[in-house]
């Protein structure tokens, strides 16, 4: 059974969501966070919160305004902020700003709180400063026994491979990972769009940079979510994405 066959075959079921609840998946850059998101967002009813889709739109906004149009700036606790700047870092594999990414998930987490109860995280938090700031907002707004914490392991070797082979469709950002049964698909099986490669963020430079932050920057809030009694469940990220589906809702149900 492959991706798309779980996929059609949980799209008929939308349960109802009983509890509030939160989900969030870590995992290096190519773990198929984004994959498991999708699936679970489908077979749950769960919103799925891409902070990557967030913040690329607020870059594209930035780059359509005047250029000394001061809406390009976002200023948190004094410090002032070029989105264009952040667009550059991000770009590069580097990881926007906390205070500027912490600032951003907040404000539609709390706005989505209110609509929806129930969420997936899959891109934040991305390092300490985001995770001390979005945690206890995240706590008061679900309580600490509904946020589960998923981490999907893959070894470095696999970022870099899955990665480097990694397409996305053009309408809707599936991302589709690299593997026997989609090594020769062209377009997205889930709407039809064009596949095509990632540009920039997927290039092998770029991905060192995305490893190298998320092994230096990312892997520390383990330390913070042991330290202050979340449960962080481990996940298989190697297997085929249907067993790491199965697993994942072994720990979420
Ligand atoms: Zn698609």
């Amino acid at each position: 059974m492959n991706l798309y066959s779980i996929y059609l075959k949980s799209s008929t079921q939308h349960p109802t969501p009983t509890m509030k609840q939160i989900i969030i998946l870590f995992g290096p850059p190519g773990a198929g966070k984004g994959t498991q998101s999708e699936l679970l967002s489908d077979k749950m009813g769960l919103y799925n919160f891409e902070t990557s889709k967030i913040l690329e739109k607020n870059f594209r906004e930035a780059e359509n305004l005047p250029e000394n149009s001061e809406e390009r700036f976002v200023k948190i606790d004094g410090e002032k902020f070029d989105i264009l700047n952040e667009k550059e870092n991000w770009k590069n594999g580097k990881l926007c700003s906390p205070p500027y990414v912490a600032y951003i998930v907040i404000n539609e987490i709390k706005k989505l709180s209110k609509e929806e109860n129930n969420l997936i995280l899959s891109g934040s938090p991305r390092t300490i400063y985001e995770v001390e700031k979005i945690a206890p907002v995240l706590e008061e707004l679900y309580g600490k026994e509904n946020i589960k914490i998923i981490l999907i392991e893959i070894k470095p070797e696999e970022t870099i491979f899955r990665n480097s082979h990694r397409k996305i469709c053009e309408l809707m950002r599936h991302s589709i990972l690299f593997n026997d049964e989609t090594e020769n698909l062209t377009i997205c099986p889930l709407d039809g769009s064009k596949l095509v490669k990632r540009e920039g963020l997927d290039d092998p430079e770029t991905i060192k940079v995305r490893l190298k932050e998320y092994t230096e920057r990312t892997y520390p809030i383990f330390d913070y979510f042991e330290k202050n009694g979340f449960k962080i469940e481990k996940v298989n990220g190697e297997q085929p994405i249907a067993d790491v589906f199965k697993d994942i809702l072994n720990f979420v149900k």
